[in-house]
């Protein structure tokens, strides 16, 4: 089976792992603050927070930003649903933005309209949650100045995001949000086998977020509300979470980060290369705009409703590993709403595949893949 991702470790990732491992920290070492330090280098932020995995991050980008019981976070429908989660961890509710049909982000004109019914109604949220689907920038020039005039506060979910560009900016940046967070799951850009971060501009928001990693403890003298504190004590300022990352994964992270450069512009080589030999075949890629550099986490096509589920299967008997990003949210069971509110999520999602993609896929296995859609088409 060609999977539709897959990491790539190599001995130099395996190397600095055992390295730890052989060494005297396995967590709360040098390695964690160092890949913080490399990862904030990497997009331009001023600081990035590590976490256990990019769920985590979420969470406490939410509770950074004080969203609580009674609140509204607003989200894309076609997402993980970690995207949605966070929200409900804080208390508060959660509700869907409809997406743009070329690329399966957030929608302006539908966040727009949806602002404008919401003000009066009194039910603006407090954070709009919008995800760079399968590594594509979404239009945050125009979300951040739309959030900003209501005075919503903007979390990136760039997930799929690590290594993009958005005009002159680099995703996790946060020129256009409070926070942008990053997973390191293994299909992933880059992994530490489960893990996440969360970056941000903000010094508060960096301060709140390390508490909230840690139990809510800090152990900074500066920081303590004793004056003349022994040197045991430490205090606990906040109800927090044992969501920190591991130095084993850490080390692994940085080693794998030294690659992103050379994956996104793999990806993006192979993307070209799908497009020109799918060109005569009845599918549709999704759109980039020229000035976005699309990281490619995934290979979306489209392709007619009739065909999504025989191709689907067809794809997988002949050991094709595609999939389908996503369910949309309101579909599941635990967030059950009508479908009617979002009809474009809706229309989409009937007609999504994602094909194999990863940095290490050849242009064998890729002229596989194409050799069985053309026979099914
Ligand atoms: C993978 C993913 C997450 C969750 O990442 P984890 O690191 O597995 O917690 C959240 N949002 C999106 C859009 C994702 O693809």
């Amino acid at each position: 089976m060609i999977p539709y991702g897959s990491q790539w470790l190599n001995d130099q990732d395996i190397d600095a792992v055992v390295e730890v491992l052989r060494s005297d920290f396995l967590t709360q070492g040098p390695q964690t603050p160092k890949f913080e330090q490399k990862l904030a280098a990497a997009v331009q932020c001023r600081a990035a927070v590590v976490t256990n995995s990019a769920t985590s991050a979420l969470h406490v980008a939410c509770l950074a930003l004080e969203v609580g019981p009674g609140d509204l976070v607003w989200t894309s429908p076609l997402t993980f649903v970690a995207s949605a989660n966070c929200a409900l961890y804080c208390g508060a509710s959660v509700d869907f933005v409809d997406i743009e049909p070329s690329t399966g982000n957030m929608s302006v004109d539908a966040l727009q309209q949806k602002l404008a019914l919401a003000k009066p109604q009194n039910r603006l949220p407090k954070v709009i949650i919008p995800v760079h689907f399968a590594g594509a920038p979404c239009d945050m020039r125009e979300i951040s100045q739309l959030a900003r005039s209501y005075g919503i506060s903007v979390i990136e979910d760039a997930s799929h995001a690590l290594g993009a560009r958005y005009g002159e900016t680099i995703v996790g940046d946060c020129s256009y949000s409070e926070i942008t967070v990053f997973s390191f799951h293994p299909v992933k850009m880059i992994t530490t086998g489960e893990g996440g971060c969360l970056c941000t501009n903000d010094q508060k928001l960096e301060q709140k977020a390390r508490l909230l990693v840690s139990h809510g403890i800090t152990k900074s003298a500066d920081e303590f509300n004793k004056t003349e504190a022994d040197p045991w004590w430490y205090e606990q300022h906040s109800l927090g979470f044992n969501y920190r990352m591991t130095d084993i994964q850490a080390a692994l992270g940085i080693s794998q980060l030294t690659k992103l450069a050379d994956w996104v512009e793999r990806r993006n080589q192979l993307i070209t290369r799908y497009q020109r030999m799918t060109e005569k075949l009845p599918i549709e890629w999704l759109t980039v705009d020229e000035q976005r550099l699309c990281s490619y986490h995934l290979a979306v096509i489209k392709v007619s409703p009739d065909h999504r589920r025989p191709l689907f299967y067809w794809l997988r008997q002949h050991n094709i590993g595609c999939q389908v990003h996503y369910i949309p949210i309101y579909q599941q069971p635990y967030h059950a709403q009508s479908s009617q509110y979002w009809p474009r999520c809706e229309a989409f999602y009937r007609q999504i595949i994602s094909l194999p993609l990863f940095p290490r896929m050849t242009n064998a296995e890729q002229d596989e893949v194409v050799k069985v859609l053309e026979e099914y088409f």
